[in-house]
C-alpha cells in the first residue's frame, strides 16, 4: 500500500514539476500546437499532455474563448505586464514582485489548462490514480 501511495504522489509531483519546468524553459524542438512555429527562443507554455503553445498564441486564443466579463481583466493584466517588462532593466524589488504577481494572474488565464485537451488535466489524472489506489486497498482487504 505504502508503495502505491508513493507512486501516486511522485507522479503528481512530476506533473507539477513538468508544469513549472515547462514555462519559459528552452528545451527541445517542440512546436506550438496553434501556429506550428518552434517554441525555442519564444516565451511558451508546455502542458503535462506535452502540448506546447507560444504565450502569444495562447493569449490570442484566450481573447476568442474567454467569457466577455473576463476579457477586460485579462487585457489589463497583459497591458500592465507589458509596461513593466518594457522597463525591465531598472525594475526595483517592488516592481519585480508586481511583475511576478501579474505573471501569475496571466498564468491563471492561459496556463491553467491545455486548450486542446480541455480542462483540469492534472485533476483528472490525480483522480484516476486515487481510484486505482482505492481498488488496491480493497484487494488487500479481500486477501484476509
Ligand atoms: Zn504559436
Ligand atoms: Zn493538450
Amino acid at each position: 500500500m505504502q508503495h502505491l501511495l508513493e507512486t501516486a504522489e511522485s507522479t503528481l509531483q512530476e506533473l507539477e514539476a513538468m508544469k513549472t519546468r515547462g514555462y519559459g524553459t528552452l528545451t527541445n524542438h517542440e512546436r506550438c500546437s496553434f501556429c506550428d512555429g518552434t517554441l525555442l527562443g519564444n516565451q511558451f507554455y508546455l502542458f503535462p499532455c506535452a502540448h506546447g503553445f507560444h504565450t502569444v498564441c495562447l493569449l490570442r486564443e484566450a481573447h476568442k474563448t474567454l467569457p466577455i466579463g473576463q476579457l477586460p481583466v485579462l487585457k489589463s493584466v497583459e497591458e500592465s505586464l507589458k509596461l513593466l517588462t518594457m522597463k525591465v532593466k531598472d525594475l526595483d524589488t517592488r516592481a519585480r514582485s508586481q511583475q511576478e504577481a501579474l505573471q501569475q494572474e496571466l498564468d491563471g488565464f492561459i496556463g491553467a489548462d491545455c486548450p486542446l485537451c480541455g480542462y483540469a488535466m492534472i485533476n483528472l489524472i490525480g483522480k484516476s490514480l486515487i481510484s486505482n489506489e482505492e481498488m488496491a486497498k480493497d484487494a488487500f482487504k479481500w486477501s484476509f
